[in-house]
């Protein structure tokens, strides 16, 4: 059985506290590794590292620690294989889904690059007689990222590559579900440049995630994950006095209206809805046709289309469509809710309960499941499900439609499939979700905007990678600045506005 190990001052540490999870292969329910999980003395170990190197880090001027990320960029693209590959191992989904996955996190580390730019600071010449005034964006020092099982390369990097670029050390603690890629992206980041010590992989657990939330020396912490430990990582992390941004579950409507062309919104809906077998923060998880005559086109198209998916191993081919879901207790999570559904009244158009897939009886595969008629009251729409499950909530009008998103307790991803500009303008306008997408089923912003959701998907002000990564990973400060020729006035003791 594969032991991994923690990524410390540039090497590959075992775990001392004795405690490790399994990391299990999806497709097979095999445990094919366990992953050591770190106490608050090995987080401490960390930190130490990480404060000793990062005075150096900062000081490297922005242009070389550019060139790190440019360096990184073309070992990602050399690894991109070999990184797709761990990553569908441990987490199931089709290899180009992981290559995506990869693809996503490059594009932030390319954004990064442009890293003299971001940081140049203002300068406001003779602010006052003799007076200049700049403003310098500075590293925080040591900074921390704990992220999710879903996108085990895209969320590290979003997180790592903007921290360090501005001159932070960063500790990552992935999740103990799919450790392997953070690891390798941490050797890469090095192999790419990077001094020891600045990009530290330590694993863990809530205990892990505890010692980073009470570490005086850690300035900022990142998280992605659920929503209740987003509130509670925010929670303590800010009482602790640290800048913290947590960004939370999801819950994502998609609006069909009447004019919408119907089999490109169900094409949408397939792969927002079952890609990665549901288990993304973007994913559609609930469509809403205006008026019953959209509802019955949508379900009619939908049906077949859901029925030809193909489940499987992400050794099974390219035409697998997703795989397994990440771990039994997901799974049984999943079909619970399916069951709540059924006795709720939701009528299950689609019913992939007794899916098998011969030779993998043992591993976490569910079957797509279609819900129409599902109503506010249900749980299958009040909860996140994470799993390869489509809700069909019928609105009688746009209002009711555009209602029930905005009522919604989440608000991170959204979109409208309409061929009328002003209702999807509306849409636009109205919306109390951070990422709308018009005939887009999912609309993830660039590298080079930003990533973010309103209400209970996010604890925080900024949001993630583009401009916003640069305020998050820096402190402004501001000098004002007079060389005097001489000391011709003697002290000066009151606080005067500028002349
Ligand atoms: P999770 O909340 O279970 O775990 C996320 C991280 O928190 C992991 O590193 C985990 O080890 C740690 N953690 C878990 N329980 C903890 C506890 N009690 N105390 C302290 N730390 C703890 O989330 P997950 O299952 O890995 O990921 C799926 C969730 O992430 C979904 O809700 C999904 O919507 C959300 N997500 C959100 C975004 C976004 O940008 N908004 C992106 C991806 C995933």
């Amino acid at each position: 059985m594969q032991e991994l190990t923690h990524y410390i001052g540039g090497a590959h540490v075992k775990g001392t506290s004795g405690r490790f999870a399994d990391v299990y292969n999806p497709a097979t329910g095999e445990v094919q590794a366990k992953v050591p999980l770190a106490n608050a003395d090995e987080m401490a170990q960390a930190v130490d590292i990480a404060a000793k190197a990062q005075p150096a880090w900062a000081a490297t001027n922005p242009q070389r620690r550019a060139r790190v990320m440019m360096k990184f960029v073309d070992l990602l693209n050399r690894d991109m294989d070999k990184l797709a590959e761990a990553l569908s191992r441990e987490h199931g989904k089709t290899l180009p889904d992981a290559a995506g996955d990869v693809q996503r996190g490059l594009e932030v580390a390319e954004y990064c690059i442009g890293a003299p730019e971001m940081l140049k600071g203002d300068f406001t010449d003779g602010a006052g007689p003799g007076i200049d005034m700049y403003s310098m964006k500075q590293a925080l020092g040591v900074t921390a990222g704990i992220t999710p099982f879903n996108f085990p390369a895209m969320i590290p990097m979003w997180m790592f590559a903007p921290a360090i670029v501005c001159g932070n050390a960063f500790i990552l603690k992935p999740s103990e579900r799919d450790p392997s890629v953070p690891l390798m992206l941490a050797e890469l980041m090095e192999e790419a440049g990077l001094p020891k010590g600045i990009l530290q992989v330590v694993n863990g657990d809530k205990e892990a995630v505890d010692a980073i939330l009470d570490h005086d020396v850690i300035q900022s912490i990142g998280f992605v994950g659920s929503t209740p430990i987003a509130e509670y990582i925010y929670g303590r992390g800010c009482s602790n006095g640290k800048r913290v941004q947590c960004f939370g579950g999801a819950k994502n409507h998609m609006i069909i209206m009447p004019d919408a062309d119907m089999d490109k919104a169900a094409d949408a809906l397939i792969g927002a809805g079952y890609g990665a077998a549901g288990e993304r923060c973007m994913a559609i998880s609930v469509a809403v046709p205006v008026g019953d005559e959209t509802a019955d086109r949508l379900i009619e198209k939908l049906v077949p289309r859901i029925e030809k998916l193909k489940v499987g191993p992400y050794t099974g081919g390219n035409d697998v469509d997703y795989g397994p879901v990440i771990t039994a207790a997901a799974k049984a999570n999943i079909l619970s809710l399916i069951e709540s559904g059924v006795t709720q009244g939701a009528d299950l158009v689609v019913d992939g309960r007794d899916f098998s897939l011969q030779g993998y009886e043992d591993g976490y595969f569910v079957g797509p499941h279609l819900f129409d008629n599902v109503t506010k009251e249900m749980d299958i729409y009040k909860k996140e499900i994470f799993g390869p499950v489509l809700s069909c909530v019928r609105a009688q009008s746009y209002e009711e439609a555009i209602g029930l998103a905005m009522d919604h307790e989440y608000g991170n991803g959204t979109a409208i499939f309409t061929r009328d500009g002003d209702a999807a303008r509306d849409f636009a306008s109205r919306i109390n979700i951070g990422m709308v997408g018009i005939n887009v089923p999912i609309p993830v912003p660039l590298a080079y905007h930003t990533f973010g959701g309103w209400k209970k998907s996010v604890f925080g002000d900024l949001n993630q990678h583009g401009p916003d990564a640069f305020k998050f990973y820096t402190r402004t400060k501001t000098v004002t600045s007079r060389w005097p020729s001489g000391i011709k006035e003697g002290g000066e003791f009151n606080f005067k506005p500028m002349e």
